[in-house]
């Protein structure tokens, strides 16, 4: 039988035992809306709210300060939508950088074709936004700076309570998306001076469909993408997610409670990953933050070689990853992150991404070790991608246009 490993803990995550568990038991048990004021809208009601304070407590927020939502993506679309509409009499500039989430650089795009004036910033090599950069950026007209906690690419950790702290000097409403962050690393909103933060559940272990966005009482925000009843305080019209709800509760209470001893654990797989890795085979260069990166997380770039390649060979030897290019469509898209990062196309090709979780162990390491090594070697010696031909893959790169991503 194959043996079957797990390495994509950023894409989404196995939904924990007790959040299974306590999912099953109020679905079992407790169908009412919480809307409703008999006996079982109001025992949906309790635990939706109960839920809501375990968010809350999570990341040092108070519960009236937390809107569920479907995941992350809406997360993000509601604190950018509704930062840049309610505050359109007061400047119609927004800040953010060249590596985030599509959830994020696609609304603001978006925007950008509505009337708001967008700054994308650069980032360096590891993929870190300078707080110069961002204060360089600054006009009289910025109503928005959204720059994510950390990048699900390359694992890097921005340095938010410093954007957020030059954001509140100068009056300016600050989002982060903290949806790879959120349950690996702390995240507070008052230490990250942050306004909205978005989190999403299938990143916790957790339930997929269900996330939060964080907005500080006081924030200058108003709903502005559903219409609809007054769920969520008027923030979020629709009858809630109950069970997703209770199961983000349950994992948020979950990650909270494992996270120091978990963050200790996977740092020390993969540093060995890196450092084995590294070592082990010539042309590899790690991609992100040697150092302020996510604690589960490791990503490479092999040159001379696609990384979707190296994704199906692995896959056959039963490890699940990922890679920053696709071309399931048969054409290539280098990630955006790494082309901002100034990794040549070339060299971005051939990106992969582990990322550990709290089931892996240091047999899952060996047997990567032993196993990519041999990999490499068969696609280098397959590959087209020799120096002789790199520049006959940029030219296809250049004119290909893949609308989509593998990276999630
Ligand atoms: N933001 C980041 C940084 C992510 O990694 C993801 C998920 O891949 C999202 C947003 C979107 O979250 P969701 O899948 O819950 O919509």
């Amino acid at each position: 039988m194959t043996r079957r490993v797990y390495f994509d803990h950023s894409a989404t995550t196995p939904v924990h035992p007790e959040v299974v568990e306590e999912m099953y038991r109020f679905l079992k048990d407790n169908f009412g809306n919480p809307t409703s004021l008999h006996y079982f809208g109001q025992k949906a009601r309790k635990a939706v709210e109960e839920a809501r304070e375990k968010v809350a407590a999570a990341i040092g927020a108070s519960p009236a300060e937390i809107v569920f939502t479907s995941g992350g993506t809406e997360a993000d679309n509601m604190a950018i939508h509704g930062v840049a509409y309610t505050n359109r009499n007061r400047g119609n500039h927004i800040i953010t950088s060249a590596v985030e989430h599509h959830a994020v650089l696609n609304t603001v795009k978006a925007l950008g074709k509505q009337g708001f004036t967008v700054t994308i910033l650069p980032v360096d090599q590891y993929g870190m936004v300078s707080v110069e950069d961002v204060a360089a950026a600054i006009t009289d007209k910025t109503i928005l700076i959204t720059i994510m906690h950390a990048n699900n690419e390359v694992g890097t950790i921005m340095p938010i309570a410093e954007i957020g702290r030059l954001a509140r000097e100068k009056g300016i409403l600050f989002h982060t998306d903290a949806v790879q962050s959120f349950g690996k690393i702390p995240v507070n909103v008052d230490e990250l001076n942050v306004d909205l933060l978005s989190i999403s559940g299938h990143k916790i272990y957790g339930p997929k469909g269900i996330g939060a966005l964080y907005i500080r009482k006081g924030t200058r925000w108003r709903q502005t993408l559903f219409h609809g009843g007054a769920q969520e305080r008027l923030r979020r019209a629709g009858t809630e997610n109950t069970p997703g709800i209770i199961g983000l509760g349950k994992a948020a209470e979950l990650a909270m409670a494992n996270m120091e001893k978990e963050a200790a654990y996977l740092t020390r797989l993969r540093d060995r990953l890196i450092r084995e890795v590294t070592e082990k085979i010539d042309h590899v260069r790690l991609t992100g933050h040697p150092t302020k990166r996510l604690p589960n997380h490791a990503s490479f770039c092999f040159e001379f070689i696609e990384g979707e390649s190296m994704l199906l060979s692995l896959d056959l030897q039963g490890i699940a990853a990922s890679s920053g290019s696709a071309c399931t469509s048969g054409s290539l898209e280098p990630s955006h992150v790494l082309l901002a990062m100034g990794i040549p196309h070339e060299v971005a090709h051939g990106s992969i991404r582990i990322t550990l979780g709290r089931d892996n162990t240091e047999e899952d390491i060996d047997y990567f070790l032993e196993v990519m090594p041999p990999i490499v070697e068969r696609l280098r010696a397959m590959s087209p991608l020799d120096q002789e031909t790199e520049f006959a893959l940029s030219d296809r790169c250049n004119g290909c246009r893949a609308s989509h991503s593998c990276h999630v």
